[in-house]
């Protein structure tokens, strides 16, 4: 076992927890995520537990609500090399354009589909130290995984935007 105490008597587990992803047909995933309110140690494991569990299976964006957790969270890592990008409380504040994407979700496994996405997207959100963040995607895979992200925390599965 691996704790760590802080002086506060705070334990915080530092090993490596890899959480069960939520599947299709589960209700959670249809839900309104609720926004976070403060950033604690809940959090703070939870975002972890999310970041260990999107390396896991080798995904570009988990929700919060694919762990059964109903909170407005989302971390993305569209590129292995790069760190993972925590979103907390993330809304999209500008969309433009429009493009058909190939796309897939860990909540519905073997299986892809054309969706209509949008070219380019802006989204606000604040970081795990309650900073806020303003991300501009351009027509690139980031702009996509924000917005499949978002829409799982919106109670959106990418299939009923298929054409
Ligand atoms: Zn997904």
């Amino acid at each position: 076992m691996n704790f760590l105490y802080n002086k506060n008597g705070l334990v915080m587990w530092t090993g490596k927890v890899i959480k069960s992803l939520r599947y299709i047909p589960d209700p959670i995933l249809l839900k309104k995520t609720q926004k976070v309110k403060k950033i604690d140690l809940f959090i703070i494991t939870l975002v972890q537990d999310m970041i260990d569990t999107l390396i896991f299976t080798k995904g570009v964006g988990l929700a919060a609500n694919q762990i059964w957790i109903p909170l407005r969270i989302a971390v993305i890592k569209p590129f292995s090399n790069e760190k993972p990008l925590v979103l907390i409380n993330p809304q999209i504040v500008k969309k433009e354009g429009t493009r058909y994407l190939e796309e897939a979700c860990l909540s519905i496994p073997k299986y892809s589909g054309k969706v209509k996405r949008s070219e380019n997207i802006e989204v606000k959100a604040l970081d795990l130290d309650w900073k806020p963040i303003k991300i501009i995607a351009k027509n690139s895979l980031i702009t996509q995984v924000l917005e499949h992200e978002i829409d799982h925390l919106d109670g959106f599965l990418y299939i009923e935007k298929m054409k």
